[in-house]
């Protein structure tokens, strides 16, 4: 709704009164800027109406009173007790309720709530059969990160790393910015000096996925898969996708 609003603003002839801007002077008391470092906002993708407060404080093992805001249908402004119980809540994406994901994103009080992308969260992702040369330094690691993973899965937010700074074992854990519109990445096809090999991804907290075209969430076009009679072909997604969850 607002989305096209806005669209058919830019389409507009303004009237001068229209167009002057008017900036709104910012509230910043201490008491609004501590209430935004104790707020997240979350959307749930559910078929059915969930009692949202009382599981997630179960999901999230919060003793203390969080306030829930219905602010548009299925997306709420959780406002924590302290700042300890947001940033443990957001360290922890991603989140999943009835295996389905919850996006959690930064309440950033000045932004009007159409303007927030709900269409992104971060996985913790398991990239196997990396070459050697991945648990040597960090320089070589960064450049397998750098060149070879960000831009193609996603953005890379975090990478899990020794003090030593190589990877654990032959896999690189990898917390990577998904978009939940498109279909899930199995891997991706590596090259190093002239050898292309198949580099299998695997997620860690997986959660429900259309298997027939790979989404966690269709967009508004609904979904893009083959739903036609799949017989004796190869099941293109799985749970084979699961990664087993450590602890960190
Ligand atoms: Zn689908």
């Amino acid at each position: 709704m607002m989305d096209s609003l806005e669209e058919k603003w830019k389409g507009l002839k303004l009237l001068e009164e229209e167009r002057v801007g008017t900036e709104l002077e910012e509230d910043s008391s201490t008491e609004l800027i501590y209430k935004e470092q104790r707020t997240v906002l979350e959307k749930i993708y559910a078929s059915r109406l969930i009692s949202n407060e009382v599981s997630m404080t179960k999901v999230w093992r919060i003793i203390k009173a969080m306030k829930f805001t219905e602010v548009s249908p299925n997306v709420f402004a959780i406002v924590f007790e302290n700042v300890a119980d947001k940033v443990r809540v957001w360290e922890g994406r991603p989140w999943l309720f009835e295996n389905q994901v919850l996006v959690l994103k930064e309440f950033e009080g000045y932004k009007p709530l159409h303007r927030v992308n709900f269409d992104t969260e971060c996985f913790w992702v398991r990239i196997h059969n990396l070459p050697i040369s991945h648990n040597l330094p960090i320089s070589c690691m960064t450049k397998v990160r750098d060149e070879q993973i960000r831009g193609t899965v996603g953005k890379v937010e975090r990478v899990d790393v020794q003090e030593d700074g190589s990877g654990w074992g032959n896999f690189l854990w990898a917390q990577v910015l998904l978009d939940l519109t498109k279909p899930i990445a199995r891997g991706r096809t590596l090259t190093v000096r002239g050898i292309s090999f198949w580099v299998p991804l695997s997620y860690e907290k997986f959660p429900k996925i259309c298997f027939s075209c790979g989404c966690m969430v269709h967009g508004v076009n609904g979904c893009c898969g083959d739903q036609g009679n799949n017989e004796g072909k190869e099941k293109q997604y799985g749970s084979w996708l699961r990664a087993k969850q450590i602890p960190r």
